[in-house]
């Protein structure tokens, strides 16, 4: 199995880049994000809650979006392996997201940080909203939220993985197909 954790700030790329490794790699990409939104769309009990959070570019709660993830992964099972995508963001779902997988015999792979400086991702998230509908994507002051509590909270998640030197950095700036490239060398060596 493949289990590869596509990481990075809000903006950085991971969206764009895991649907080009789930078709190289045949694996189930699984965003958090894009679950949130289906939810929120359908208006389900987890999308009603999740939106308060969502609107105000917070995270959601670590056990709700655990319980979600968990849930995604138990209707997939027979997969080459997983893209998480937006997932672990606190240090709490990378310790349940490694125990969950050690339930299984399996593990996370690897981690891999798409690199971009601020100005890039502001600028990347206010292009995205002007046609994607997202609202969390057309307000500054939503965004820099967004980018703030990504340093305080999610950051961290990174020295976690780096600790047991499963985590790289891959520059998330050029052309998309230079960036998968990057990606694709770093996996090489999973
Ligand atoms: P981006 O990476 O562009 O910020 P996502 O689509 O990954 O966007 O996530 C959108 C929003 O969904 C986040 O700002 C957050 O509120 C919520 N969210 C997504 N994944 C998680 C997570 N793992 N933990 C908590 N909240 C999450």
């Amino acid at each position: 199995m493949l289990n590869l954790i596509l990481f990075g700030p809000p903006g950085s790329g991971k969206g764009t880049q895991a649907n080009k490794l789930v078709e190289k790699y045949s694996l189930l990409h699984i965003s958090t994000g894009d679950l949130f939104r289906y939810n929120m769309k359908n208006d389900t009990p987890l999308g009603i809650e999740a939106k308060s959070y969502i609107e105000k570019g917070d995270l959601v709660p670590d056990s709700v979006t655990i319980n979600m993830l968990k849930a995604k992964v138990n209707e997939n099972p027979d997969v080459a392996g997983y893209i998480f995508d937006g997932f672990p963001r606190t240090i709490a779902q990378a310790e349940a997201l490694d125990n969950f997988l050690k339930e299984k015999g399996q593990n996370v792979s690897g981690l891999l940080a798409l690199d971009v400086p601020d100005e890039e991702l502001i600028k990347r998230l206010l292009e995205r909203g002007k046609d994607s509908g997202r609202k969390d994507d057309q307000d500054k002051s939503i965004i820099a939220n967004r980018i703030e509590v990504y340093n305080k909270e999610t950051a961290p998640v990174f020295d976690f993985y780096k600790k047991q030197k499963r985590a790289d950095k891959v520059l998330g700036v050029g052309s998309i197909e230079n960036i998968f490239e990057r990606l694709c060398s770093m996996i090489f060596w999973m």
